[in-house]
């Protein structure tokens, strides 16, 4: 049944309709009374109106459908302005004879032409704009940048059987950039406008009027082919690829992320794998469940700590306990681990920062980080590997005491029970890689990873979007709740912390806002700053304290993933995401690869392939298992700030990224070991292997920055000990002022970091605390 028109729409036919009507009657003048002294005068005016007639009841005609006629209308409009503006600069219009003013200067007749027609212009685009907003139900996209991803996504999310319609796809999206708070959200709408306007500079039809085929047939020639192939000028490359990029990962989103395509690539929510379909109760939670203010705090505290994630939950506890009055400032929302959904991108929409859209500002990396109450650990993975012993050597010169830093990590380890993960959480795909890497007998050792998680863990694969059971050892379940429940802590959740009042060499307050806009100032005896890197980094210089350091020295463990095709059904989604590693010999580890597997939305990101050939892949994500290689880089980017937020300069090294690729030569070798028939890296452009022999075309397939998805779940250094801080955790020049979280590493620390920022923690407030 045909759905009726909105009032909008309604609107606009009225619009078109006048509109049709206006322009016959002036055809009709031209005809009658036009201007026959100019050749062509006549012709023109005449041929001009009668193709706005039939613009107009085409339009009118099927408003829904064809209310687009609307755009082309006003185009004609601003044309006819271009062309009075011609005509002035050229000297203007002899005078002209109006029936009731007498003789009018022909500037003026052309100004005021001028003034109707844009006005004109603006009447079409707002309304079509709003018939298309009220269609859809529109809460945040520009009409044009929906109507451009619902046909992006009819082309990129391609076969026969699709699940989720293209419109659905893209109303999807809408809703889920409508309820994010994230400047990353312009860039997506940008980048959709741009896409779909792209066509009118090679002269074509914009990208929703080309048919699906010729969509296709451009798409592929003008970016995935050229970018792939690197033909583009290399200005231009990101920004295209970035567009592509931005605009596929949009339609994967919508429709990987819509519970309609499950069934069609046999994906089962956690729920629906029990026999009776209802998850057992939880277990007793470890500790009550936090509470958070209500209301903004009035007192003075002794300690303010900014940041509840992995150090800030930590240190908080801690200075707690010494019965010193303690605030928590955390800018994301705190929700409660049971309410935690398990749809992937309502997730990511509630703890991620920019909703995982946060990029670098080459857009070759993604940087994913925690913004909720608890943090990174939240949303990680739980895995807790120690340090290499040659990197708290090389940390040693910065100030570090990699004795007591062990021995910080010690305690983390007993406090929050960090055990071997057990192999009944694991899944099928990860234990073939563990009995891969041994059959390989390759240089280095094969982990099964520790975590700070439970026996009550029921390898859901959720550790990415929040842990509703209770499983992972947490600062939001159990660090925070316990200095709370013990020593009287308060966490103000939902305040971004924009500035350090200090003066004469003390800090007095800090400041910050609600997310409502509301100002809010706590005066502390101390301050200790954990709003993790670039956080924290941000923090300061907005603060204009620290000193030129400040924001330098950012580095990261970089990641990408390599997806692997095996002829039986893996199911890799029901089982703990991460599990295994092999770790190559050496002292400092040039890469680590780490078993993982996501829900579909995030799993579609990291498929490769364009159009059908991502589409058929998505089909056989029962069949796959995934791989990470992750490199801990050897050269810095930074924290540059800029009025709009922090910005992440970033470019990785060819050296970095011949590890990454190295990594992905050895993963693409166990997975293959394992029984996988292909295994494919996230590349630009698609490679498939299917041997291992063939895994050495790999360093020729991927040779610049853009070949290859990067993202890293690690950034850490900005505020480098030796550099921002001193040895006693103290930011320079200030008496009591303290930061510690991953920013204070001078290095990356080339395994996963948490246990380390959590032993830095304990290590950091020992040292203030003596
Ligand atoms: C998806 C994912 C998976 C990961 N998995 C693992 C893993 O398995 N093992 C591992 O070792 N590491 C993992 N990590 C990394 C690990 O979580 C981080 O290294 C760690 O959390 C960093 O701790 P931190 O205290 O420095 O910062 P965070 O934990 O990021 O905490 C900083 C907090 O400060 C808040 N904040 C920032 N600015 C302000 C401000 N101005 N005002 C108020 N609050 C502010 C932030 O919202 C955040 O909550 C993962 C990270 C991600 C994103």
């Amino acid at each position: 049944m045909r759905e009726a028109l909105t009032s909008q729409e309604r609107r606009l036919r009225v619009l078109l309709v006048a509109h049709a009507v206006w322009s016959a009657l002036l055809a009709m003048s031209y005809i009658f009374t036009g201007d026959t002294e100019w050749f062509g005068s006549l012709p023109n005016s005449f041929a001009k109106d009668v193709l706005f007639v039939a613009l107009s009841a085409i339009g009118a005609a099927g408003v829904r459908r064809r209310g687009w006629t609307a755009l082309v209308i006003a185009a004609g409009y601003l044309a006819l302005v271009v062309g009075q503006i011609a005509t002035l600069v050229r000297g203007g219009t002899a005078p002209v004879d109006l029936p009731l003013a007498g003789e009018v200067s022909g500037t003026a007749v052309l100004l005021g032409w001028m003034v109707i027609d844009l006005a004109l212009a603006a009447l079409f685009v707002a309304w079509w704009a709003s018939a298309v907003r009220a269609a859809h139900g529109l809460r945040y996209l520009h009409p044009i940048g929906f109507l451009a991803l619902a046909s992006l996504a009819e082309v990129l999310v391609e076969g026969e059987r699709e699940a989720v319609p293209p419109e659905k796809v893209a109303r999807n999206v809408d809703g889920y950039l409508a309820s994010l708070q994230a400047k990353g959200k312009g860039r997506v709408q940008l980048a959709l406008i741009a896409l779909a306007l792209w066509p009118l500079l090679t002269l074509r039809p914009p990208l929703p009027v080309l048919s699906p085929a010729a969509r296709k047939t451009f798409l592929k020639r003008r970016f995935v082919e050229p970018i792939g192939g690197r033909r583009v000028l290399k200005p231009l490359r990101p920004l295209l690829q970035i567009m592509i990029r931005n605009a596929s990962q949009m339609a994967y989103l919508g429709y990987y992320g819509d519970s309609a395509s499950w069934g069609s690539i046999r994906y089962v929510p956690y729920r629906e794998r029990l026999p009776d379909g209802r998850p057992p109760a939880p277990d007793d939670p470890i500790a009550p469940p936090l509470r958070t203010l209500t209301t903004m705090p009035r007192e003075r505290y002794d300690t303010v700590v900014v940041g509840s994630g992995a150090a800030g939950g930590i240190l908080a506890h801690r200075f707690a306990e010494t019965g010193r009055r303690v605030l928590v400032v955390e800018r994301g929302p705190h929700v409660d681990p049971r309410q935690f959904s398990d749809d992937e991108v309502t997730q990511y929409l509630r703890l991620y920062n920019e909703g995982a859209l946060q990029l670098s500002t080459t857009f070759s990396l993604q940087v994913l980080q925690g913004m909720c109450v608890g943090g990174g650990t939240t949303i990680n993975n739980a895995l807790c590997l120690d340090p290499p012993a040659e990197v708290l050597e090389q940390w040693r010169a910065s100030g570090v005491d990699p004795d007591e830093l062990r021995a910080g990590i010690m305690t983390v380890r007993d406090w929050l029970s960090v055990t071997e993960i057990r192999a009944a959480t694991t899944t099928k795909a990860a234990q073939r890689f563990g009995q891969a890497v041994q059959a390989l007998d390759l240089p280095g050792h094969l982990e099964v990873m520790s975590a700070n998680i439970s026996g009550a863990c029921r390898g859901t694969g959720y550790c990415n979007i929040g842990c509703a059971y209770g499983a992972k050892l947490t600062t939001l379940d159990c660090v925070l709740p316990w200095a709370q429940q013990e020593h009287g802590l308060d966490v103000l959740a939902d305040v971004e912390v924009e500035r350090i009042v200090a003066g004469n060499g003390r800090a007095r307050a800090i400041q910050g806002r609600t997310a409502s806009g509301e100002a809010v100032t706590v005066a502390a005896d101390e301050i200790v700053v954990a709003a993790g890197a670039i956080g924290s980094s941000w923090l300061l210089q907005r603060s204009g304290l620290g000193g030129e350091a400040v924001g330098e020295d950012l580095h990261f463990n970089i990641n990408s993933p390599l997806t692997a095709d095996f002829p039986e059904v893996m199911d890799s989604f029901a089982g703990i995401q991460m599990s295994h590693a092999y770790v190559p010999e050496g002292g400092v580890p040039g890469y680590l690869v780490e078993t993982w597997f996501n829900p579909p939305a995030t799993q579609a990101l990291a498929m490769p392939g364009w159009f059908e050939r991502h589409f058929e892949n998505m089909r056989r994500y029962c069949h796959m298992a995934c791989g990470g290689v992750l490199v801990g880089t050897t050269t810095p980017g930074r924290v540059k700030p800029s009025r709009s937020g922090p910005q992440i300069e970033y470019q990785e090294s060819d050296t970095d990224r011949r590890s990454v690729v190295t990594g992905l030569q050895t993963a693409g070798r166990i997975f293959l070991e394992a029984g996988a028939t292909r295994v494919m890296p996230a590349t630009f452009a698609y490679h498939e292997y299917r041997t291992p022999a063939s895994l050495d075309r790999l360093p020729g397939d991927i040779r610049e920055a853009g070949d290859l998805l990067l993202t890293s779940a690690h950034p850490q250094g900005g505020n480098a000990m030796g550099k921002v801080v001193d040895d006693g955790f103290r930011v320079r020049g200030l008496e009591n002022l303290y930061l510690c979280d991953a920013s204070v590493f001078p290095t990356s620390v080339h395994v996963n970091p948490q246990l380390t920022v959590m032993g830095m923690a304990q290590y950091a407030a020992g040292r203030i605390l003596s």
